[in-house]
């Protein structure tokens, strides 16, 4: 296969309208040796030829999934909504699921991956979770500011090689109830999902952190890019 890597892209709405991604994402897979390509919001035929052509698909983060697919309405604390983006999300995540694709989802791309498989989500963490820790860092954005415990027998602890280890945090929402198929390999002491992966061998892998943006200040960062990569190149 090659090592083509999509890359979703997300959508300013307001004038001048723009797709972006931040850079952090396409540096992290160039430097794990994949080549990524962006994606932008377009019909679904598109999408759906866009996936013949990428061996892995990487869903970055970004503001809230509307609830409407998970059957709640909007919570008073949620942030904004990006239709497009949702709508981009939902197909190339079940198309590459469809295809046995990789894929890497990274915090809003992780509760996405759960809602697309039929999981629902806390639409926020601090007035529906009893007691939560912090998950909304005030401090540089490679730094870790807690932990989270790593099942054991998971692909994460294959690819970090530790059952703790501590990692940013920049979300008000998380994981509810997990989707059939998966299962949650990372939490922190509150509770609180951090991961979840695909119960068969295929990598399938969400993550509610920032990895990207800890590359060069944790070791585990290019080895998790790296098994990105590789699950791609090796093939569906
Ligand atoms: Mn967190």
């Amino acid at each position: 296969m090659n090592s083509l890597i999509g890359i979703i892209c997300s959508h300013q709405w307001e004038d001048p309208q723009r797709f972006y991604v931040n850079s952090a994402y396409v540096h992290a897979v160039a430097a794990a040796g994949g080549t990524p390509v962006l994606i932008p919001h377009q019909e679904e035929s598109q999408l759906e030829n866009i996936l013949e052509q990428i061996s892995g698909l990487l869903v970055p983060g970004g503001v809230d999934l509307d609830p409407i697919y998970f059957d709640q309405e909007l919570h008073p604390k949620s942030g904004i909504i990006d239709p497009w983006r949702d709508q981009s999300d939902l197909v190339l995540i079940r198309g590459a699921l469809a295809r046995s694709i990789p894929i890497l989802a990274i915090c809003r791309g992780c509760q996405v991956l759960n809602v697309a498989c039929g999981g629902s989500l806390i639409q926020d963490i601090e007035s529906q979770i009893r007691q939560p820790i912090k998950h909304r860092q005030e401090a540089p954005r490679w730094y870790p500011t807690h932990e989270i415990a790593i099942a054991a027998d998971s692909l994460l602890a294959r690819i970090y090689g530790a059952a703790t280890i501590r990692v940013n945090s920049f979300h008000h929402q998380a994981l509810d109830q997990i989707a059939p198929g998966f299962r949650v390999t990372a939490r922190t002491s509150d509770g609180v999902v951090e991961a979840i992966e695909s119960i068969d061998n295929r990598f399938v892998l969400g993550v509610q952190w920032h990895p990207e943006l800890m590359a060069g200040h944790d070791p585990g960062v290019s080895k998790l890019f790296a098994h990105f990569v590789a699950a791609a190149k090796n093939g569906r």
